[in-house]
């Protein structure tokens, strides 16, 4: 037979997760990458603003500074066009573009000998008065240099001896074709270079000489850790021949970033991220439905597979039951009828004057042979239970005037063993229900029967109780001996199969141990209960709980009684080729005061029916020519719709079925029994 194996297919999740995991790293990259362009972006932007904003103060420097060295120059022409006479008016205009120009602190001449002869204003740069220049270190070689190329000089960031620092920009005067002095101004550019700064307090400016002394400098308080990333440097160009150049540091400090938020760029990375794992995760949740479909799928295959094969064997299982069912049918004819021979002549002998030695033979002939029979009828009985044929009819029945025949039939039985079987019920008529009676008798006689092998002494009583609940009839009866008792320790088994208080060969009591455990299946089938209760020397108790529906119909009981006065004036024909069974069918009806005509095969039954007409026929099954089955269909086909009790030994389902359809409206199995035949005449010639 096939196996499930979703070998292979249940360690793919593995599989599922890394490629899960690979994907998402993939999307990863990918959102790092697009955050990491869109920062630099985001940089770029802010670095042109930066860089646009420093050019343009580097180019308003540059301007400030030209304007103010322009102004020196005209000074310096003016002198010079005319040939020095304007020297005598110089101290008015310097005075005049000191006043004017906040970037002058003060302007002088320094004649040829490098003497600082003049000086606007006076007050405050008298040190400076008189000075010879030449002694000053950093002065003099430029100065002269620039006298002799006629080139602007823009001395460092420059401490002056009249204190406080300042740019010296010398200016040379040529006239009368020599050279006369300089035209020298002391500049300090920070108020215009405010001016340009006013409003930029985001940014941080810091300007150096060409020596990189830093001469000028706002925003110092609050400076950008990022400051560097983004710094703009630029030269502003002084004294281009001279390669003289200040150099400018232009970068953003705190205020530039304000408005800038933490999340900024960084929410569309969280983002991105964020969806780049979910994407994973549901790639992964995705993956794995389609392996569990698969799986399914696989399984579902495999399980179609192994349905065909369990079907192969369930057929192949019905056809081995059919041949047990068919080899059982077969078997318990075969023995039962010869079993019914015996009995039935162990009977008839045991009625006879045999002598005292022969009845003793008789008796353990009869015991012997009524094991063997129990034996084989218990093991069908179970057979058929077990394999779950048990089949309930639901027929209308008064299971207190089954009760009270029972009895009727056990009475003399209990009355030879001299003991007492008591009814105790104070009910007049009982309610007729629906259920099967055959098997509620059936669990009432395994009980009696029980207590009656049982008990030596004393008797037996039965206790009935019914009680109607809405449509229900609840049933309790309870048979009680005053026989050996069941010790403790065996309670809880006798209702096991094959269970026996005594075993061995030194038993006493026929018995198969089947009795109580098809009792015990039957009253499961009806729903019931079975308890027993017992004490060793004493007795025991069995008591049956049943409930069954109540029937509509409520029989009328005295014409019944009335009706059983007749059957005696019954006719009743057997039909039966065995003389044994027919021997014994005619004495036990005699026993009824019945006189039966006999028929040996189908063929002589229909005889019959055509001189005469009978009230009852015992059909045997298994008869030659004609077999019973046939007989009966040949008598339905006439419209004899006479009661027919098939007389056989195989009680199968089958064949019960096959009896039925037939037109056969009961059975009797081989050997029939006093009581069973008492009971067929109640049921169908009253
Ligand atoms: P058996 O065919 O042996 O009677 P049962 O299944 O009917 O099989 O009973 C099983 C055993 O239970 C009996 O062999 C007997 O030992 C015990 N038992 C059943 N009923 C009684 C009883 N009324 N009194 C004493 N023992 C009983």
């Amino acid at each position: 037979m096939g196996k499930i194996n979703s070998k292979g297919i249940k360690n793919i999740s593995g599989a599922d997760a890394l490629i899960s995991l690979l994907v998402t790293i993939v999307f990863v990259i990918f959102v790092v990458l697009s955050w990491q362009h869109y920062d630099d972006q985001i940089r770029e932007s802010r670095r042109n603003k930066i860089n646009l904003t420093g050019q343009f103060i580097n180019d308003q420097f540059g301007a400030v500074i030209n304007d103010n060295i322009e102004l020196l120059f005209n000074l310096k022409r003016r002198i010079e066009i005319t040939n020095g006479a304007y020297l005598q008016y110089w101290s008015f205009d310097a005075g005049l573009i000191i006043d004017q120009n906040p970037s002058f602190k003060f302007i002088e001449w320094i004649d040829s000998n490098m003497v600082i002869r003049k000086i606007e204003p006076v007050a405050g740069n008298e040190p400076a008065l008189n000075l010879d220049i030449s002694n000053v270190g950093y002065r003099r070689d430029q100065w002269i240099k620039s006298s002799l190329d006629s080139s602007i000089n823009v001395t460092e960031w420059a401490q002056l001896t009249q204190g406080g620092n300042s740019f010296l920009v010398d200016a040379p005067v040529y006239y009368n074709g020599t050279f006369q002095g300089t035209i020298t101004a002391g500049m300090v550019f920070n108020s215009h270079f405010d001016n340009v700064m006013a409003g930029r307090e985001e940014y941080h400016l810091s300007l150096y000489d060409e020596k990189g002394s830093l001469f000028y400098e706002v925003g110092e308080d609050n400076i950008s850790p990022l400051a560097g990333d983004y710094m703009y440097r630029a030269e502003i160009p002084i004294n281009e021949d001279e390669g003289q150049v200040w150099t400018l540091e232009f970068s953003p400090n705190t205020a530039f970033f304000e408005d800038t938020v933490w999340y900024e760029g960084k929410l569309e990375l969280i983002l991105g991220l964020i969806i780049s794992i979910m994407m994973g995760i549901t790639l992964f949740l995705l993956l794995r439905s389609y392996r569990e479909k698969k799986r399914i799928t696989f399984i579902n295959q495999k399980l179609k597979k192994l349905n065909v094969a369990l079907n192969k064997e369930k057929i192949r299982a019905e056809e081995a039951s059919r041949i047990k069912t068919e080899f059982l049918s077969n078997m318990s004819h075969e023995i039962r009828t010869p079993l019914n021979a015996i009995l039935g002549l162990i009977d008839i002998l045991q009625r006879q004057d045999v002598g005292e030695e022969s009845r003793k033979y008789l008796e353990m002939m009869n015991f012997s042979s009524k094991n063997l029979l129990g034996l084989v009828n218990d093991i069908l009985e179970i057979d058929r239970i077990e394999s779950g044929k048990i089949e309930l009819t639901q027929k209308d029945f008064c299971p207190l005037e089954e009760v009270r025949m029972l009895l009727d039939l056990y009475e003399r039985s209990f009355e030879e063993k001299g003991l007492k079987l008591e009814l105790q019920s104070n009910l007049d008529d009982g309610v007729v229900v629906v259920g099967d009676s055959l098997k509620f008798n059936q669990v009432l006689t395994n009980l009696l029967r029980n207590a009656y092998k049982f008990t030596q002494k004393g008797g037996v009583t039965l206790k009935y109780s019914e009680e109607q609940k809405g449509q229900f009839l609840l049933l309790r009866i309870q048979i009680a001996d005053t026989g050996i008792g069941i010790p403790k320790e065996n309670l809880e088994h006798i209702f096991e199969r094959f269970s026996q208080v005594e075993s061995g060969y030194k038993r006493k009591y026929e018995g198969t141990g089947l009795g109580l455990a098809i009792t015990r299946k039957i009253v499961d089938a009806f729903g019931g209960e079975i308890e027993v209760e017992s004490k060793l020397g004493e007795g025991s108790v069995f008591t049956i709980s049943l409930e069954f529906p109540l029937s509509h119909r409520q029989p009328d009981r005295k014409k019944v009684q009335t009706e059983l006065q007749q059957i005696k004036k019954r006719k009743v024909l057997i039909a039966e080729d065995n003389p044994m069974n027919v021997l014994v069918l005619s004495k036990l009806l005699e026993q009824f005061g019945i006189k039966a005509e006999v028929a040996n095969n189908g063929v002589e039954v229909l005889e019959k029916f055509s001189e005469a007409s009978y009230d009852l026929v015992f059909m045997d099954v298994h008869m030659p020519e004609m077999d019973g089955l046939e007989a009966t269909r040949q008598l339905r086909s006439k419209s004899l719709d006479v009661p027919v009790v098939a007389l056989t030994a195989n009680i199968t389902n089958e064949s019960r079925e096959e009896a039925r359809l037939a037109g056969i409206q009961d059975y009797i199995t081989k050997p029939f029994t006093r009581e069973v035949i008492q009971k067929v005449l109640y049921t169908y010639l009253s």
